[in-house]
């Protein structure tokens, strides 16, 4: 990751929480690309795979809320679900140059 990204988020500069947010979503890519390499070459059935991880989280919160629930599992699934983003970004290009 190039330094200007990694200083620049959303136009603000980069805290130590914003790094540490950004290594936990690149630690859950590359978990994830070993434990599942292959992707679909789909769209329909890649976006599928971030929604199952957004509806993870959405669970991970729901428990939280109402039944003990961790803020370490919402996070997990946060970071899965935006690792999953960047994998569906980057499928996309590569299968349409
Ligand atoms: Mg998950």
């Amino acid at each position: 990751m190039s330094d200007a990204i990694k200083n620049q988020i959303h136009g603000h500069t980069a805290t130590k929480d914003h790094q540490s947010v950004i290594e936990h979503i690149f630690t859950e890519l590359r978990r994830a690309e070993a434990k599942h390499p292959s992707w679909p070459t789909d769209p329909i059935h890649a976006v599928g795979i971030l929604v199952e991880e957004a509806g993870e989280s959405m669970q991970a919160a729901i428990d939280y809320v109402y039944a003990g629930g961790s803020l370490e599992d919402i996070k997990t699934e946060l970071a899965q679900t935006g690792a999953m983003a960047i994998r569906a970004l980057i499928h996309l290009d590569m299968e349409n140059p």
